[in-house]
Parts: C-alpha cells; structure tokens; sequence
C-alpha cells in the first residue's frame, strides 16, 4: 500500500515543529501498517485488539499533553495530529485514545490528589489500564441537570446507584470517571 500524503491546502505542515511532524508520521505509519489492514476484521468481531492498547501507550499518544506523572507532555498541536491521524484508521480507535486521555486521564490530572495522580495516571498513559468517562444516562442523555445517577458518601467510599449508556471504553475499562449527583442536606450535587 502506498504511504498516505495528507491533503494540506493551507501549507499547515510548515507550521509544524520538527517533533510534531516526527509524532504524526510515527503515528500515520503505525495507522497504515496496523489498523487499516485489520479494522474492518475488528470490527467484524466487535473486538479492540489488545496489541492496539500497548501500542498507543508506547507511542505516547494515551495523554499525550499532560505533563508528570510519566505522561508524554507533548504540545496540543501534537495531540491534535495524532487524533487526526487515529481518525483516519477508524473513528472507534480515536474514540479510544481521547477518551482515555482527555475524559478519564485528564479529570484525575486536574481535580485528582497527589495521591490519586501517583496511583492512576501511570498505568493509564502506558496503556496497562483503560479508563472511561460515564456521563451519558438512558433517561436524560448527557444533560447533567437532570442526571439521576446518585453518589452517597460512606465515609471511606461513595456508593453509587444509577445506569449508564453509550461509554466509549466501558466494556473494557479498569478505571471509570462517573458522574453523579451527591446528596447535601434535602438537594443533590453534581460529584
Ligand atoms: C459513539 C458514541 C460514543 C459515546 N461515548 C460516550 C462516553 O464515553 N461517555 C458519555 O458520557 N457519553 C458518551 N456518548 C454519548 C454522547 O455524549 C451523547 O449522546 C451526546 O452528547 C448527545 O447527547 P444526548 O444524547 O443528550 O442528546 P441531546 O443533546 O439531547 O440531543 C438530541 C437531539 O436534540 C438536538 N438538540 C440538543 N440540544 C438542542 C438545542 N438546544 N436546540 C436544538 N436542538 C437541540 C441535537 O442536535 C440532537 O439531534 C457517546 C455517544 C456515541 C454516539
């Protein structure tokens, strides 16, 4: 197959740090080599290959602007590129890497504890957990307002009791950003 030249109207590419360009090739090359020849299979069989997962987080791309806590660090241009070019493999594959990275890994990064950081972001940028964000319910979609989902505090753990639908990852994942409302004297809160 011959290797894919994007379509770049606007001379965008001159825009490009050297490293930028280095991210999107690496990442273009791997979606040429490895998804195109096996995502119709994929999903066919309705299965994320497991190898796919190792992948993105050796290529840096699960996280990728987030900075410590061994995530890459990359610019947002960067970020952008590589979703691009995930994009262009299958819409399901990018799914999974923003998802991971923007819904799951990012909330922990911003609003997490040391602690939470420490424990969770590693495993999540190497690929060896997958997260998901749980927003979306059957009764209200994802408008928040009308959530129904509830979180009730028990001192050392939240309970929580509601339904979710549509979670890119929620099948597979080992780490899940849930949103809830919690209970504060007579009215919940959004958690
Ligand atoms: C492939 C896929 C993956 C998804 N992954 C996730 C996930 O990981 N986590 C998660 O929480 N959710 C996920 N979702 C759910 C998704 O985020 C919601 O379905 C989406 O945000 C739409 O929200 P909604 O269902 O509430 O629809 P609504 O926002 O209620 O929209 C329904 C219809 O009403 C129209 N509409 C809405 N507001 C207005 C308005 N003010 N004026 C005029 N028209 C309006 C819309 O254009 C649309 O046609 C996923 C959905 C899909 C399809």
């Amino acid at each position: 197959m011959e290797p894919y030249e994007g379509l770049d109207f606007y001379d965008i590419e001159s825009l490009l740090s050297e490293e930028e360009i280095m991210i999107r090739d690496m990442v273009r090359d791997w979606v040429d080599e490895e998804v195109l020849p096996n995502i119709e299979k994929a999903c066919e069989d309705g299965v994320f290959p497991d190898e796919w997962r190792v992948a993105l987080g050796e290529m840096g791309v699960l996280g990728a602007p987030l900075k410590g806590y061994d995530c890459p660090g990359l610019s947002y241009v960067a970020y952008g590129l590589i979703c691009q070019e995930l994009e262009r493999g299958d819409s399901g594959l990018r799914s999974f890497a923003s998802v991971q990275g923007s819904l799951a890994m990012y909330p922990i990064w911003d609003f997490g504890t040391e602690e939470q950081k420490n424990y969770y972001l590693p495993k999540l940028t190497s690929g060896e957990w997958i997260g998901c964000f749980g927003l979306t319910e059957p009764d209200y979609g994802s408008n928040p307002g009308d959530m129904i989902t509830k979180a009730e505090d028990k001192g050392d753990h939240y309970l929580l009791n509601g339904a979710k639908m549509w979670i890119t990852n929620g099948t597979i994942a080992q780490v899940a950003i849930v949103w809830a409302k919690l209970r504060w004297s007579n009215s919940w809160f959004h958690r």
